[in-house]
């Protein structure tokens, strides 16, 4: 029902080319709207229902014709051609008689989803193919006043060449004379910092889950070079089945196959034992004033409450290591005890299930 409520709104609801989202979203975003869960949650079927392989195919494709004039037009200097972009251009772009350009008239916008600290984003539906994304409003001035623009740049390389199920698409931008528009996957069910707040820490299994997941997405981001730099439960979105979804590309860097890749990549691990300690205590684990958590980080000392089972304690102190040669690996962390406990067992039991009703 949400979702057919939702659906007619869209219907009257139009942006032409050039009008101002921020000023048809004002009434619902006034405030820093880091209360658009309920939103999220209430729309959160219509990106399922409605989004097709084939509508995302073709957006998709529009977005890809797109890709190498947009990257060129919207921020000076061009980017660098990536190997997969360069394969794209060749692959998509030449069979496309006509490439349609992106551009906003193509979207409905619908409800503010967020406001970041230079952005806004919508949700909204391209028109053609009834496919629902989050758009991303990104105005040029302020990008310029903070002096940001070639970190946004570098998020947009950057996420436009990732393809993984935890991980944020992004699947093309635009632009006009004052603003940059970024299409982005729309996660359904919001921010996972909110969920956390909301349950106050996770149970195990569900943290265990989650952490297997961003593992999962580190390992990819890292054979891809990408250093996300930034992991936090405040930059990690979540889909409509409750999947993770990493998002906020724009303290990441690329990373050739030179040495202090290695170090670099451990930084991610530090990151991932926070979250872990974060997701089942439900605060940070060297939480205190400025200087005192320095001094703690550097000591080492950290409690972990006793209700966190020896297994997940184990991890954490793993992964949680200053020296970071010490510090253990992606690969290990998907083989410790903790996660196959938690994942890989109730990985095999959904697949029983499963099995037992395809025989029945
Ligand atoms: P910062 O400016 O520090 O990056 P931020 O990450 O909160 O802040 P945005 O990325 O602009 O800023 O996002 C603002 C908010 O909009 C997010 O916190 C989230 O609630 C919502 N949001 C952003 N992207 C999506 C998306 N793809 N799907 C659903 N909601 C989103
Ligand atoms: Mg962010």
């Amino acid at each position: 029902m949400a979702t057919k409520t939702l659906e007619a709104r869209f219907e009257h609801l139009s942006v032409n080319d050039g009008n101002d989202p921020v000023q048809g979203g004002k009434s619902l975003s006034k405030q820093k709207d880091k209360g658009s869960l309920s939103t999220a949650v209430s729309i959160a079927g219509m990106g399922a229902t409605n989004q097709t392989a084939s509508t995302r195919n073709h957006l998709l494709k529009i977005a890809l014709q797109n890709t190498n004039e947009a990257r060129t037009n919207a921020l000076s200097p061009p980017a660098k051609e990536t190997e997969e972009n360069a394969s794209q251009a060749s692959g998509v772009l030449y069979e496309q008689p006509a490439p349609k350009k992106l551009h906003l008239g193509m979207f409905e916008i619908g409800k503010a989803l967020g406001k970041g600290k230079f952005g806004r984003v919508y949700l909204a539906k391209e028109r053609s193919s009834g496919f629902i994304c989050a758009l991303k409003v990104l105005h040029k001035s302020e990008l310029q006043q903070g002096g940001i623009q070639k970190q946004v740049r570098r998020e947009i390389e950057i996420q436009s060449n990732l393809r993984h199920p935890n991980v944020l698409r992004l699947f093309g931008h635009f632009h006009d004379s004052k603003r940059i528009f970024l299409i982005l996957e729309f996660a359904g069910k919001g921010e996972l910092y909110k969920h956390l707040r909301k349950e106050h820490r996770f149970p195990e299994w569900k943290a265990a889950q989650y952490i297997a997941q961003m593992t999962a997405a580190l390992k990819y981001l890292h054979k891809k070079h990408v250093i996300h730099r930034d992991i936090k439960p405040e930059n990690i979105l979540m889909g409509i089945h409750g999947e993770i979804k990493i998002s906020d590309f724009g303290w990441s860097m690329l990373k050739s196959g030179s040495q202090d890749n290695f170090y670099n990549e451990k930084v991610d691990l530090w990151s991932l034992g926070v979250l872990t300690y974060e997701f089942l205590v439900g605060e940070a684990p060297f939480e205190d004033t400025p200087v005192m958590t320095h001094r703690r980080i550097a000591r080492g000392d950290m409690t972990i409450p006793s209700f966190v089972s020896p297994e997940a304690r184990d991890l954490i102190k793993k992964l949680l290591v200053l020296d970071p040669e010490k510090r253990i690996s992606l690969v290990e962390v998907q083989q410790h005890p903790w996660i196959v406990k938690h994942c890989i067992k109730a990985e095999k039991a959904s697949q029983r299930v499963s099995n037992l009703k395809d025989s029945k």
